[in-house]
């Protein structure tokens, strides 16, 4: 098993190479041209069949093993951020203002170095791998924008895998959990109504500043009190707005905020105390209320048989590496429409070094990763593929 391992580890300067040049050109999601045109480049420079434009900047490859055989789909995504860059690494991104502050091109450098070695090891599985290079993860619609350019049929895929590489856990740990793994992500707007005027006669008026700010506090007892203890849920208002002047009373305010959960239950009641508590208490102060809400994400739901398997490979392929079964995450993936078809496992690889400062979170603009783990994440792709490809 530790054959993976080892010829991933010898293309560790191409993977690495292509990561930086990946890192230093970033491109925001369904902008991502360059980035295409290289993962396009390279699969052709393999002899794959190559389609590009799903989704309208995914690419989409397929590798035939000796035979016929299970069709497993490997999803890596690709897409960057509108971040500006400080990391002050060498291989920063000279484009202002976008900056791959989330892995992703990792991700695709991974990718890459997977599509090369299970063409090497072409004539040792049956069936065929099919590669997705997919855009827009953050939070654009590029996974379903691929579905429905049919990245699940022809062939449909048997068991789909993709990986992220994470800055919350150091080097050397592994999260391959069973179930759900990150959450349901539902995003809510508020209207509080009220009655504007000046600000010295709030009689006169129905304060919808007043208001708002009572709603919000209501809403901390969603999960406080509504929500069963040993379950997961997040409520969080992200921002206000109403007013401009200081001696007026605006006549309308506006919220914004997100819903995580892992349950369709748990999501439920979340969704309808929070209607429920915005009109009510709008009610009491004499506002009136509107809420609008958008699902914006299922739930990442991994196949608990496979995901067993993928456990089994990782304790093989990386003996030494602490492999976490439990740790979910209230971030939130558009693999999650996938995996909704296709049974199949999402999983991580801890990327943080503190030591060597490499250990900001994802999104910030101090973003950076401790590549030693490109080969770890490549040959532990390669071994669990190979894992649902027949031999
Ligand atoms: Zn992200
Ligand atoms: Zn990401």
């Amino acid at each position: 098993m530790e054959k993976y391992l080892d010829d991933a580890q010898a293309l560790f300067e191409y993977t690495r190479d292509l990561r930086r040049d990946f890192h230093k050109h970033p491109e925001i999601g369904f902008k991502e041209i360059r980035t295409a045109n290289i993962i396009a480049k390279e699969l052709s420079n393999l002899g794959m069949e190559v389609t590009t434009g799903i989704g309208q900047t995914g690419v989409v490859a397929l590798l035939e093993g000796k035979e016929p055989g299970p069709v497993v789909l490997l999803r890596f995504d690709m897409d960057a951020l509108p971040i500006q860059e400080e990391t002050g690494a060498e291989y920063a991104s000279v484009i202002e203002g976008v900056m791959h502050a989330c892995g992703h091109d990792g991700h695709v450098a991974i990718g890459l170095t997977v599509a090369r070695l299970l063409n090497n090891y072409r004539s040792e599985f049956k069936g065929t791998v099919k590669l997705v290079f997919q855009p827009a993860e953050e939070g654009l619609g590029g996974a379903e924008r691929m579905i429905a350019d049919g990245i699940l049929h022809s062939p449909p895929p048997d068991v789909a895998l993709a990986l992220h590489i994470w800055n919350d856990k150091p080097v050397g740990w592994i999260g391959i959990v069973p179930g759900p793994v990150m959450s349901a992500a539902d995003t809510f707007y508020i209207r509080i109504i009220g009655k504007g005027g000046h600000g010295a006669a709030p009689n006169l008026c129905n304060d919808p500043v007043y208001a708002a700010s009572q709603v919000i506090s209501s809403l901390q007892s969603i999960v406080s009190r509504n929500v069963p203890p040993l379950k997961e849920a997040v409520v969080t208002v992200a921002s206000i707005h109403g007013g401009e002047a200081f001696n007026v009373i605006p006549s309308e305010v506006e919220l914004k905020g997100t819903i995580r959960t892992f349950e369709t239950s748990i999501r439920d009641r979340v969704i309808s105390r929070l209607e429920q508590i915005v009109v009510n208490v709008s009610h009491a102060l004499e506002c009136e209320s509107k809420v609008e809400i958008k699902s914006m994400m299922p739930a990442v739901v991994n196949h608990p048989d496979i995901t067993r398997r993928v456990q089994q490979v990782a304790s093989r392929v990386l003996p030494s590496d602490q492999l976490d079964i439990h740790t979910i995450t209230m971030g939130s993936e558009d693999m999650a429409y996938v995996l909704q078809q296709i049974p199949g496992c999402y999983f991580f690889i801890g990327s943080a070094n503190k030591e060597r400062n490499l250990d900001a979170s994802h999104h910030h603009p101090k973003f950076d990763f401790d590549e030693s783990i490109l080969p770890k994440a490549a040959g532990l792709m390669v071994a669990s593929a190979l894992e649902f490809l027949g031999k």
